[in-house]
């Protein structure tokens, strides 16, 4: 580090010479000098008071619910915003980074010969450039055409139950979703049409035809078969287990659990739909995913996050999150009248959640009015009617330390004011 900045202040006082009496004024230059020698620049005006939300008037809020995009997502760990810091002190090829922090994170990930990765703007963008990889084979008057299919194929196949919001990511390309329900839909839809096989991961339930089974399937029909699994992880494995079972292409949030920069997702899967998704990706000008910009410091704070997240002691976590929902747990049972109990879902979200429910006769709330004025209390506290069950449901994986007690005050004076 010494070494990197003697030679760049060296450098610099090299360009004085050469720019001396140029229009810029000595003193931005010198700024400029000082922000490459890796001091830790002091904030003035917007961002000094530490908070520069609540200098915009915006107000934070205590997450209860998870890793919601709607919320930030999830928090970066430290030591990731120094990486993307550095990052951001040298220019460097976009596309010579992604296919070098790919490669890493596949080794990271043990994946298999002839699998890499993409760092991408996020799951939604995997979805869309893996699959806009996938109808133009990287072949340039194609990319630049989408999305008018004309010359390409045209259809997705998947399951009813799996469609959801985030299949926009796919139809943005032009394509048609064919929905099928039964094996024999399924055969009688496949034709030569059809680009791929999309699954979605939290779905796998619902839908008749499984997780491990689809890409048999898709081998069969001799089709390409994507899984989106953005918010599977934990567990950690799920970011192995897909591209195992036979999938060609699975999709992950950089910015959930998995705690990368909140504009970072991953596209994992063989080496050459990889390689075409990022022609079709930025930041190649003349293409559908120009929009879905990556910058260099995602990229790398990917990296580092991948990094962190396989290092973690998951069961360590996982255990401190049920401990942090117990204290709230105690606290909320002192209260007449109120009930909590435990549950994990199955995926999407697969950490400790409580249902906190009340007896209607001795506390007059329901769980949308609860949720509301915790929402306006202050400190603002995040928390929904959950899941498909009564009363409010929480999480606690995204508290930050000390929020699960004031979770816990907040929540019982508030059943205790609406005792009758
Ligand atoms: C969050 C999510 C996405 C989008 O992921 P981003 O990383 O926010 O782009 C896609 N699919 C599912 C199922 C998700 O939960």
């Amino acid at each position: 580090m010494r070494l990197n900045s003697k030679w760049n202040r060296r450098s610099f006082l090299g360009s004085v010479a050469i720019i001396a009496g140029s229009i810029l004024a000595p003193r931005k230059l010198f700024s400029w000098n000082r922000g490459a020698a890796r001091e830790p620049a002091p904030v003035s005006g917007f961002g000094r008071t530490g908070n520069p939300y609540e200098e915009l008037g915006v107000t934070t809020v205590i997450n209860c619910e998870g890793t919601m995009t709607m919320l930030g997502g999830s928090l970066p760990h430290p030591e990731l915003e120094s990486v993307m810091t550095m990052a951001g002190r040298h220019f460097v090829s976009i596309p010579e980074l992604e296919v070098a922090a790919g490669k890493r994170i596949a080794e990271m990930l043990k994946l298999p010969e002839g699998y890499t990765t993409l760092v991408t703007s996020g799951a939604a963008a995997a979805m869309q450039s893996g699959l806009a990889g996938i109808l133009t084979g990287g072949k340039e008057p194609l990319i630049q055409q989408l999305p008018d299919l004309a010359g390409m194929k045209s259809e997705v196949i998947i399951q009813k139950t799996h469609r959801n919001p985030f299949d926009h990511q796919l139809r943005s390309t032009g394509i048609k979703l064919i929905e099928i329900e039964t094996r024999d839909q399924l055969r009688a839809a496949v034709n030569e049409r059809t680009a791929m096989m999309h699954f979605t991961n939290f779905a796998n339930a619902a839908g008749q035809i499984k997780v491990d089974e689809w890409p048999r399937l898709a081998k069969q029909y001799n089709l390409p078969c994507m899984n989106d699994a953005a918010a599977d992880t934990p567990p950690v494995s799920h970011l192995w287990d897909y591209t195992n079972m036979g999938f060609d292409l699975v999709t992950f949030s950089g910015g959930k659990a998995i705690r990368g920069p909140q504009c970072a997702g991953l596209l994992i899967g063989r080496k050459d739909m990889v390689a075409n998704a990022l022609l079709n990706n930025s930041p190649h000008e003349d293409t559908l995913g120009r929009s879905q910009k990556v910058g260099k410091e995602e990229i790398l704070g990917m990296v580092k996050a991948l990094e962190l997240f396989l290092a973690e002691d998951h069961e360590a976590l996982a255990k401190e999150w049920q401990d942090r929902l117990e204290g709230i747990s105690r606290e909320l049972n002192r209260v007449p009248g109120v009930s909590t109990s435990f549950f994990v879902p199955d995926i999407a979200n697969h950490v400790p959640h409580m249902s906190i429910t009340w007896n209607a006769d001795r506390i007059s709330l329901t769980p949308e009015q609860a949720s509301k004025l915790l929402r306006s209390s202050k400190p603002s506290i995040v928390i929904g009617s959950g899941e498909g069950r009564p009363g409010l449901a929480m999480n606690s994986f995204m508290l930050q330390p000390g929020e699960d007690k004031i979770v816990a005050a907040q929540l019982s004076r508030l059943m205790r004011e609406h005792a009758v």
